[in-house]
């Protein structure tokens, strides 16, 4: 098994910039904020648990999100590449990754990040609307759909995410500064980090991954 960690603030695009490049390169995505919106939806236990964190913009506890990683993970093929967008997110979750993959003999390949200046992020995550049937994102200015507020994909109506709200986009910005920053540092001091530059077209921003990860 092995696996590729994208990393970057709320907005970077890494979800985006994930779906084109699981495709290009044969890779099965992992998104820890999809997985928990998921159990939160189907109101379980732990979705249950992380709705209170999730909705002020505060991150799920380090165990939580590591033991559904670690189902998820387990649950798949000996063989599996993965892509995981969201996770880790903090130095205790790079811990938790590394046991998983002690564990069934499985590789980190690479941590890339995908860098946006905040005062960017900011404006692209107040203006994205998602489809909550088939997860499809648009923006109202840079991506909107064909016909206003509807998916262009399932027709179903758009959204805004609860966490996109403006006062939750700055606490969750200082919450990735906060956090992710020392994920970040960490996988550079073990020489694994590749960092592209997220400003520009998708097509753009994609070829730039492709080749960081050749
Ligand atoms: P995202 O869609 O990746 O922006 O994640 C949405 C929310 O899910 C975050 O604001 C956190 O509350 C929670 N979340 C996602 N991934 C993690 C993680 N690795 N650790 C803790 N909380 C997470």
């Amino acid at each position: 098994m092995d696996v590729v960690v994208l990393l970057g603030a709320p907005g970077s695009g890494k979800g985006t910039v994930a779906a084109r490049i699981v495709q290009q390169l044969g890779l099965t995505p992992i998104a820890s904020g999809d997985m928990l919106r998921e159990a939160v939806a189907r109101k379980t236990a732990a979705g249950t648990e992380a709705a209170r964190y999730m909705s002020c913009g505060e991150l799920v506890p380090d165990a939580l999100i590591g033991r559904m990683i670690s189902d998820l993970i387990g649950a798949g093929p000996d063989d599996g590449r993965y892509l995981l967008d969201g996770f880790p997110r903090t130095v205790p979750q790079m811990g938790i990754l590394d046991a998983i993959l002690a564990d069934c003999g499985g590789v980190l390949k690479a941590a890339v990040v995908i860098e946006v200046a905040d005062a960017v992020v900011t404006a692209r995550l107040a203006g994205r609307q998602v489809c909550p049937a088939c997860k499809a994102v648009y923006h109202v200015e840079t991506l909107p759909p064909k016909r206003a507020g509807v998916c262009d994909a399932c027709a179903a109506a758009l959204v805004q995410r609860a966490d996109d709200f403006p006062a939750t986009i700055a606490q969750r910005l200082a919450v990735y500064h906060r956090q992710t920053a020392g994920v970040i540092d960490a996988y550079a001091a073990r020489g694994m980090l590749k960092r592209v530059d997220g400003v520009g077209g998708v097509d753009t921003v994609v070829e730039r991954m492709i080749r960081a990860l050749k």
